[in-house]
């Protein structure tokens, strides 16, 4: 069994990326810029917030964050997105998830210029990576196919299951996987809560792909000797003997199915930490091409 090591290739990518912005400095050009949105104070925002922005620094990039109490209207985040998606300095920006209830986070969505739009979220983008066309693809999907890439694990003509049917992560990881591409030609079966089953369909999967959110869902009895193991998962459960309160726990019932895996993703340290390094790569691509 081998563990995916998600920091180690994160890092690997913040470097390559990090080399790549300081051969545009020597060439007289100006860094990458992000901006990103918060609204309200959500303990779990605010901390994916501030991780992103550190990346952004670690790599040369210039980061804006601007902050929104949880009262702002929908019209006035609208006309902020108008502003960012105007101005010529913001290549790329992203809007941190979720929003308060009154406001329409498929409107806010939309309203984002799919150019700009490096979480991969806007109905555009989505539909041209349906459609096998370029596009700035979703984080956390692009995330887990570079780890199966830099792993050498195949995936034509594998059986992937993923788990889970969001818009963010089950859903357009299981389109990557099916596309007639490098890194697709699997056949892909999605599962969701009114899957039946499932224990049989995971038991026949060569790849699973596990985003639901509850801690330890994939048990042993679910995976097959040999099988590759992608734990998307996090949940935070209250733990007095941490500092912060808290420790984070995958979907995965890591310490029974890790010794059947022939590899698996712990968390946290496996598919998070390719999230941001994935947003990196889609603002160095919107950069790219702002630029022409
Ligand atoms: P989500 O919107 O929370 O939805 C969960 C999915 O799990 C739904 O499709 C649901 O089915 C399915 N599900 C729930 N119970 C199930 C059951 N008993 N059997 C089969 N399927 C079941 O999903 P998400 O936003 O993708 O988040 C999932 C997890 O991934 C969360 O822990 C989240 O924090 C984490 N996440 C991590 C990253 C990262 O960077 N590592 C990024 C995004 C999300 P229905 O559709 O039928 O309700």
């Amino acid at each position: 069994m081998q563990i995916i090591d998600g920091k180690y290739i994160s890092n690997q990518i913040k470097q390559e990326i990090a080399q790549e912005v300081s051969n545009l400095a020597m060439q007289g050009k100006r860094p990458p810029r992000l901006a990103v949105i918060i609204v309200g104070h959500n303990g779990g925002s605010e901390t994916y917030v501030a991780n992103k922005m550190k990346a952004c620094e670690q790599v040369g990039f210039v980061s804006t964050k601007i902050a929104f109490e949880e009262d702002v209207t929908e019209q006035q985040l609208l006309e902020q997105i108008q502003v960012l998606n105007e101005n010529p300095q913001i290549d790329g920006f992203i809007v941190q998830l979720p929003l308060p209830p009154h406001i329409d986070e498929h409107k806010v969505m939309e309203a984002i210029d799919y150019h700009k739009d490096v979480d991969g979220l806007h109905p555009v983008n989505i539909g041209k990576a349906v459609l096998g066309l370029p596009c700035i693809h979703s984080a956390t999907p692009s995330g887990i196919l570079e780890l199966l890439f830099r792993y050498g694990i195949e995936t034509k003509g594998k059986h992937v299951v993923v788990i889970g049917r969001s818009n963010i992560v089950g859903k357009p990881v299981a389109n990557l996987l099916i596309q007639k591409d490098f890194l697709g030609n699997a056949t892909v079966t999605i599962c969701h809560s009114y899957t039946q089953n499932l224990r049989e369909i995971c038991l026949s999967a060569d790849i699973i792909i596990v985003a639901v959110g509850h801690p330890h869902f994939l048990t042993a009895e679910m995976v097959r000797e040999g099988a590759v193991v992608i734990d998307v998962g996090i949940t935070r459960i209250a733990d007095a003997t941490k500092k912060n309160g808290y420790r984070v726990s995958g979907d995965v019932d890591f310490d029974n199915v890790a010794p059947k895996c022939s590899y698996i993703t712990p968390v946290p340290g496996g598919v998070g930490p390719m999230t941001i390094a994935m947003l990196l790569r889609n603002t160095l691509h919107a950069y790219k091409q702002n630029q022409k």
